[in-house]
């Protein structure tokens, strides 16, 4: 198939790349240039995915195909050009034949320690939120949003167009399934998704990225980042999404050191990355950065049974039996017999394991594993 960009192509900020005619994946050019390389880079479970770099023009040329968009908001026209803005919008759930979603939740509560990103976002963005909240009730025809905010307060949310409940600021409060069981009242089952249930979840920076987009005729570029420093301090920086780390550590004066970890997100539930020139996904609410003195790396003590990690579990899962079938490489058993699917992925169950046994990952790998066999199932089938 022949591909609709090459290196040496010359492209706009703003500008919409799509690789290939018939394929449905794309990304937003966040900078003017040409393209210099398309080179494969692999994410998280070893998934593959292509990075395009740019080299940045002199002058930057603002794309103008997305305005036609903004005329005539659709949430196919959404879906085209907003699923990669800032804190990435996953609209196509709501086209997915299988869910049909009724009520759709704006988290404004970080989902993980040391995060701020989505706080900030409803502190300093409420007028586009408000854009954003009147966008997705005109483009997917659903009056029923909820969005969460930190704390005790209601007071100055008035006019936003959503019903606003708190979500208590204590970990891990402000994941979907417990936000669905304290704030709205709903348990999700093992083995289904809030989706299953009608309800779908958005960061604040995602609803406030499409009201910048629609307010202003262009996408956003550029996301809030928590940055979580080697001794703990944090602060709020406003990143180009694309950007290799090492420009970030570059700009904050971050020294990394060769054993030094890199996580994408928090200290509970974020990802290690393995390179320094990982850019900046839409997604990409915390940057943290171990020294190596403090990075809990796995080892190879086995499981001792003291029980830390099931007085810990909020979905009351016995993770001390779970892990051995995870360990094993069994996931449909862990599935089936162990409650891999009742687990909210919160992270606490690594935290205090005190055998170092990476948890959290082999659970998040469990997932993954199971959903490549399912996609691959209903592919060949
Ligand atoms: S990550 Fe661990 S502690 Fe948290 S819900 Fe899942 S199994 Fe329980
Ligand atoms: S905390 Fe770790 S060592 Fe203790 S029971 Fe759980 S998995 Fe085993």
């Amino acid at each position: 198939m022949p591909a609709l960009f090459r290196v040496g192509d010359k492209v706009n900020t703003g500008q919409k790349i799509s690789l290939f005619a018939d394929d449905p994946a794309y990304v937003i050019a966040t900078a003017t240039g040409r393209i210099s390389s398309i080179s494969p880079f692999t994410g998280d479970f070893g998934k593959s995915y292509l990075a395009v770099t740019i080299s940045l023009a002199g002058n930057e040329i603002l794309d103008n195909e997305f305005e036609t968009v903004v005329q005539n908001p659709t949430l196919e026209g959404a879906i085209d050009f907003l699923s990669y803005a800032p804190g990435k919008p996953q609209l196509s759930l709501f086209s997915d034949a299988q869910h049909e979603i009724k009520t759709i939740v704006i988290n404004g509560v970080d989902s993980d320690l040391l995060v701020g990103t989505n706080q900030y976002i409803v502190k300093s963005k409420l007028n586009k939120l408000k854009s954003g909240i009147q966008l997705l009730k005109t483009i997917t025809g659903i009056e029923n949003i909820v969005m969460t905010v930190a704390g005790e307060s209601l007071q100055g949310y008035g006019h936003l167009g959503a019903e606003v409940k708190t979500v208590d600021t204590a970990y891990p409060s402000a994941l979907p399934r417990l936000i669905m069981k304290n704030a709205l009242g709903q348990i999700v089952p093992a083995g289904q998704s809030c989706e299953d249930l009608g309800v779908c979840f958005f960061s604040a920076e995602a609803i406030a990225a499409m009201g910048t987009a629609f307010d202003s005729g262009r996408i956003p570029i550029t996301k809030i980042i928590t940055l979580i420093r080697k001794d703990g301090s944090q602060n709020l920086i406003e990143a180009t999404i694309g950007t290799p780390i090492e420009d970030i550590f570059a700009t904050h004066r971050i020294t990394v050191n060769e054993k030094d970890r890199i996580i994408f997100g928090g200290p509970m539930r974020g990802l290690a990355v393995y390179s320094l020139e990982h850019p900046v996904q839409p997604d990409t609410d915390a940057i943290m950065v171990l020294d190596q003195s403090q990075a809990a790396y796995a080892s190879d003590y086995p499981c001792i049974n003291c029980g830390e990690c099931v007085r810990t579990c909020p979905a009351n899962i016995q993770v001390n039996l779970l892990v051995r079938f995870l360990e094993a490489g069994q996931y449909e058993e862990a599935a089936d017999y162990y409650d891999l699917y009742s687990c909210v992925e919160c992270g606490l169950c690594s935290f205090v394991c005190v055998s170092k046994i990476p948890i959290f990952q082999y659970i998040k790998l469990g997932k993954y594993e199971l959903e490549r066999a399912k996609t691959s199932e209903g592919t060949n089938g």
